[in-house]
């Protein structure tokens, strides 16, 4: 039987691991990852991780019983396809087969790496220096109104921290959403009691502050960076693997990459999306589930026989309160369509092409999430006027 080795210890990878069992597949699986840590689920580190509500995020999986070989704290640094053999400082392991699921790092603040009393948030590690940071009750400054900046600020502000978050853009989600549906979003940051300054840039770090730069200064015990991630696939120079222009392994349709019997899936790979006509390169957590049974059903019955992944991207964030949900893809040119006020507690936003849903944004309205993604999903045309009608349950016209 072909051995098969996962390199990456991540959701991607460790589902993997899981979909290649329950779709039978019975020969050596070899799970691979840098972090000591038995492997652990990430959306937790920025909500109850982070708050001390919970321990840890561990994924609830026996490796034993599936016949799985773990090896935790072992850095893959690199891949010799010729030989079908990964490197790692434990020597080199043999492969049949190999799937790339090395997920993606945090962007750093040029300057700061290595910094005392700057942070990130990505690895269970992170989590655990930032927890006494917020029991601490410090005066923080985030540096980033992406999703993870809001996450942080809304546990820092729980915790009782004073929160400032520091944004280059004009609005939070600046790269994510249209300005017509990011800018209510920054009602929220006051509304917790955090204070959001746009359109600021930071230019230095002193003792207690962070210097703006237009002069401005923000007490500051502890700065936490959250301004993105990359693919985390500089350790495939060189290999013969194509990457993208944003450093992402670009998959095929089976997720297969330019090598043979090399797939990458997660927070690591971008695929071509027939639904959308674009490349798509997703950092969210379903597409680190999904992906991973196309890889497994691949690699079991063959790449021909395996459904093409194509699909509807879906992720949710836990900010200031409020549950929001997204699900499909929109582009500039798509129709935006609210259902209820942006001001309300409550409101959702669809994006139509041609009347036919294909993105929708659902705070605090998980029905219409639900709704939604079952149209997005089918293709099916609404009629505009009824689903802009918050008291009518999105369906298909
Ligand atoms: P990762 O989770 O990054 O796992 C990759 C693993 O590979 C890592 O453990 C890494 O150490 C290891 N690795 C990397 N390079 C090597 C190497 N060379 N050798 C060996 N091992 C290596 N998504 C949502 O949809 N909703 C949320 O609410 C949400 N919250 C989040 C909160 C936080 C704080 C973070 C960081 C992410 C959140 N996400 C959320 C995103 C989601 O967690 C990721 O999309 C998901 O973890 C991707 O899984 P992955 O396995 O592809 O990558």
């Amino acid at each position: 039987p072909r051995r098969v080795v996962v390199v990456g210890a991540g959701m991607a990878g460790v589902q993997t691991a899981v979909a290649l069992r329950e779709q039978g597949f019975t020969g050596p699986v070899v799970l691979i990852g840098a972090e000591p840590h038995q492997p652990y689920d990430r959306p937790p580190l920025s909500k109850a991780v982070l708050l001390g509500k919970a321990e840890d995020s561990a994924f609830d999986v026996d490796f034993a019983a599936l016949d799985v070989e773990l090896r935790l704290g072992v850095e893959v640094t690199g891949l010799r396809a010729a030989d079908r053999e990964v490197d790692t400082e434990a020597g080199p392991v043999p492969y049949d087969v190999l799937v790339l699921a090395t997920g993606a790092y945090p962007v750093t603040l040029p300057g700061t790496e290595g910094v005392p009393g700057v942070h990130l948030l990505r690895t269970l590690d992170d989590a655990a220096r930032l927890r006494p940071v917020l029991e601490r009750r410090h005066d923080i400054v985030v540096v980033g109104a992406g999703w993870i900046g809001a996450e942080f600020a809304t546990a820092a502000r729980e915790a009782g921290c004073a929160v400032t978050v520091v944004e280059a853009a004009e609005r939070p989600l600046a790269g994510a959403l249209p300005a017509e549906v990011a800018e209510p979003m920054a009602a929220w940051y006051a509304q917790s009691g955090a204070e959001l300054v746009t359109g600021a840039r930071v230019e230095r770090l002193e003792p207690g502050e962070v210097r703006l730069a237009d002069g401005r200064r923000l007490p500051a015990d502890a700065v936490v960076v959250g301004i993105g991630a990359r693919p985390a696939t500089g350790w495939l120079a060189g290999s013969g693997v194509e990457l993208g222009p944003d450093g992402s392994v670009t998959a095929d349709d089976r997720l297969r990459t330019s090598l043979p019997d090399v797939y990458a899936v997660g927070d690591c790979a971008s695929f071509p999306s027939a639904r959308y006509g674009e490349r798509l390169l997703v950092h969210h957590w379903d597409n680190a589930l999904q992906g991973p049974r196309t890889v497994a059903a691949a690699i079991t019955g063959g790449p021909a026989e395996a459904p093409a992944y194509d699909p509807v991207p879906y992720f949710w964030s836990e900010q200031f309160g409020r549950f929001v949900q997204y699900a499909g893809h929109h582009a500039h040119a798509d129709t935006l369509l609210w259902r209820g006020a942006p001001g309300d507690d409550a409101w959702s936003v669809l994006w139509l092409r041609a009347d036919v849903p294909v993105a929708l944004l659902a705070v605090g309205r998980p029905r219409d999430l639900a709704q939604g993604r079952r149209l997005i999903e089918a293709g099916t045309p609404v009629d505009p006027e009824r689903a802009a009608d918050p008291a009518v349950p999105l369906k298909a016209a």
